[in-house]
């Protein structure tokens, strides 16, 4: 395509081009040496219920500390990760340092971790979840794993023989992003999830456009005749809580309630009893 625009072009588009690729390559080199130099680490979101006003539970969320470009954001790095295989290592580097933070919190607060479609490609991701659990001491309800419907689009095979036996292990299944995808009403039959994450974007955009009131509203309806618990994702406003509590939504989450944390303040966070209140505010 640079080519027909002209010679002129043709440099300019390679030279990005290969400043881009080196950069990722880079990137690339960096990441495979990111665990041995300790520099990932997990941040923690809570969920809160609003039938109790309650934190049930957090997200871990990952990050890469790089030694000179500072903190490098997922969307960048997972996707690299994913590309070179390294996310089987990473992935199971998320699992076992989420089993082990989830080890020093109450029994009835739960962790959910992020997974990958590559990791539904590797048969021994199931051993991995039930030795870190084993390893941590923790039960398997208490373990919840995130993912996308795409992830199903394109490796539904493997995907559900992957999600039913988490499901038989006690663990269970969360459909994260969900109205950002395909045939999702599909697969809410067909797969076991336990819980629905409304992507962000329709909460942002619910108070100003009808339609996607609609929609939550329609989702949380749906959900509940499921029996599939729904968490409302990217909750930024007091007004948008205050419309979620209005139309059931089982649990929220986003930086109204809290941002993504270390695990020592997640420890103090759930230590604190005035926290709690104003939760229950
Ligand atoms: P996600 O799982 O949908 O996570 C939600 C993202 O929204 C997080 O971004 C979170 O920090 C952000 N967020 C939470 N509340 C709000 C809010 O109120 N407003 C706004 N604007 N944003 C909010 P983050 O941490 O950058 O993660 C981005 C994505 O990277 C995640 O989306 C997830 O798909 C992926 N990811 C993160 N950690 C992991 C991991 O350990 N493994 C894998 N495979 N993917 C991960
Ligand atoms: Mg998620
Ligand atoms: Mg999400
Ligand atoms: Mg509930």
């Amino acid at each position: 395509r640079a080519k027909k625009a002209g010679p002129g072009t043709i440099c300019f588009f390679e030279e990005v081009d290969d400043k881009a690729s080196r950069d990722r390559k880079a990137l690339q080199v960096d990441l495979a040496g990111a665990i041995a130099r300790d520099e990932l680490f997990l941040v923690f979101q809570p969920f809160l219920d609003l039938g109790t006003n309650r934190i049930t539970g957090f997200e871990a969320l990952l990050r890469w500390q790089h030694p000179s470009r500072g903190l490098v954001p997922p969307s960048e790095f997972i996707p690299i990760a994913e590309e070179t295989g390294l996310i089987h290592e990473i992935g199971e580097w998320v699992i076992r340092r989420a089993c082990a933070t989830l080890s020093d919190w109450p029994e009835d607060i739960r962790v959910a971790v992020n997974f990958s479609v590559a990791q539904f490609h590797n048969a021994s991701i199931l051993q991995t979840i039930v030795q870190a659990l084993a390893d941590a001491k923790v039960a398997p309800h208490r373990l919840e794993i995130e993912i996308t419907e795409s992830m199903l689009l394109s490796k539904y095979g493997s995907a559900a023989s992957i999600l039913n036996a988490l499901l038989e292990l006690g663990a269970t299944v969360a459909l994260d992003d969900f109205g950002t995808g395909f045939s999702s009403l599909t697969y809410l039959r067909k797969l076991p999830f336990s819980r629905i994450k409304i992507d962000q974007s329709f909460i942002r955009d619910m108070l100003v456009q009808p339609d996607c009131a609609a929609i939550v509203k329609s989702v949380i309806s749906l959900a509940r005749d499921l029996n599939i618990d729904v968490v409302a994702e990217g909750v930024e406003t007091a007004d948008q809580l205050e419309y979620l509590r209005q139309i059931a939504c089982d649990e929220v989450q986003g930086y109204l309630i809290g941002r993504p944390v270390s695990a020592d303040a997640v420890q103090a966070l759930l230590n604190s009893k005035k926290l709690r209140a104003i939760f229950a505010a």
